[in-house]
């Protein structure tokens, strides 16, 4: 097997279980392709781990065994979705949810690969060549693990020159219907990066109908298929869905409609949230929660927006359009933001602009995204519910 060897001083970063091999930390290498083993070495030729190269991130790849006979093949995949499976085992029995996320990169033993079953539906993520080089021994193990209706896969990896799609089963047709607290949304698994529905946010979602929607009138920024809408206009007085996007207006309709709500009893908006703010505020318009769930970047015609850079702007944004005692829901899921560097931005923010506030709640991913205890980048969801006096 190729080896990689470490700067001296490195080991204990890998003993201790860190799972991205950073490039920085290799003093020497074999000559390293997409998909290769190798072993990890310290400064005496010792071994540490054995890992595949797959890049991403600032890594070259990610740890995968720490035993030194680990023969990768079916049967190792086999081993760790069974594994996976069986910790999913409260999924698959509750009622009325039926998507959730059965294997999670790293937090489940293996970076750059993810797994969700909707409804039976399953889908494989690929995030970069090297993992895709083994996408026969892990089709393999997904097909012999786990009872599925239908296999379909996505390649988010650059210059992935293979599309994505069907892989295996009975082919629904789309979108099909999942079911997540017993809300049900639209998902696509063969039409772009995206699915309908961000299977993350499932907890938040929750939290936001059960504590913050009740006879509320609430306004969804970067709504995309209406999720938050949807689930809080279950319980709340109106909702109003903000969306850049031509599509999100079709898709939030449906999402209602599936809902047994009535699609033109919501405000949708096809707009960008800084136009549709001047727009609110020239009409009077009030919200007493606002979710704000943005994409890391956006580039909407000269104009870009990126949370790191810009989230102040769209909580001062918010500050104009929110009634009396509202509730901001503020989102992001860029892994480079830390919880810390988030909270901070929020907390100045609103210090600056000189109101009361109290943070009252902090969430992050739910079980099923299981993370890995030494790679804090893995908790990249970070939700907070701040009460605005
Ligand atoms: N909050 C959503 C997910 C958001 S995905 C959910 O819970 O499902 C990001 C969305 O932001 C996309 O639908 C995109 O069209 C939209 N978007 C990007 N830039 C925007 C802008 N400037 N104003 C409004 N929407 C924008």
């Amino acid at each position: 097997m190729k080896t990689a060897t470490l700067n001296r001083g490195k080991e204990t970063k890998y003993l201790n279980e860190y799972p991205l091999v950073s490039e920085d930390d290799i003093y020497a290498h074999d000559h390293l392709h997409e998909g290769d083993l190798f072993q990890l070495l310290n400064d005496k030729d010792q071994y540490i781990a054995t890992a595949y190269v797959g890049r991403q991130h600032k890594g070259i790849g990610w740890v995968l065994s720490y035993s030194r006979d680990e023969i990768v093949n079916t049967q190792f995949f086999e081993r760790l979705f069974d594994i996976a499976k069986k910790e999913r085992e409260y999924f698959y029995n509750v009622e009325g949810t039926n998507a959730f996320r059965v294997f999670n990169g790293e937090g489940d033993g293996v970076g750059g690969l993810t797994i969700d079953n909707y409804n039976g539906h399953y889908l494989v993520q690929w995030y970069s060549k090297g993992i895709y080089k083994f996408r026969y021994n892990i089709l393999s193990a997904l097909k012999a693990i786990f009872g599925y209706t239908s296999i379909f896969e996505k390649l988010r990896f650059k210059d992935a020159n293979v599309e994505g799609g069907f892989v295996d089963g009975d082919a629904p047709e789309f979108p099909i219907v999942i079911e997540e607290n017993f809300t049900f949304y639209n998902v696509h698994l063969n039409d772009g990066p995206m699915t309908g529905i961000f299977l993350d946010q499932r907890e938040v979602r929750k939290k936001l109908k059960d504590q913050y929607a009740q006879d509320k009138n609430l306004l969804n920024l970067f709504s995309y298929t209406g999720a938050f809408s949807v689930v809080a206009a279950e319980n709340a007085e109106m909702t109003t869905s903000v969306d850049l996007a031509n599509r999100s207006r079709a898709l939030t309709e449906s999402n209602f409609g599936l809902n047994s709500i009535d699609p033109a009893s919501q405000y949708i908006y096809v707009m960008d949230t800084f136009n549709f703010y001047n727009y609110a505020r020239r009409h009077d318009f009030f919200y007493d929660t606002i979710v704000i769930d943005p994409p890391s970047f956006a580039r909407n015609k000269k104009k870009t927006f990126s949370v790191l850079k810009d989230y102040d702007k769209l909580i001062v944004g918010a500050l104009d359009i929110l009634g009396p005692e509202g509730t901001l829901l503020l989102c992001t899921n860029n892994s480079t933001f830390s919880l810390k560097a988030f909270k901070n931005v929020v907390t100045e923010t609103l210090t600056k602009e000189e109101v009361d506030f109290e943070i009252i709640d902090v969430m992050g991913l739910p079980k099923d995204f299981k993370t890995h205890a030494h790679y804090k980048p893995s908790k990249y969801l970070k939700a907070i519910f701040v009460k605005i006096q």
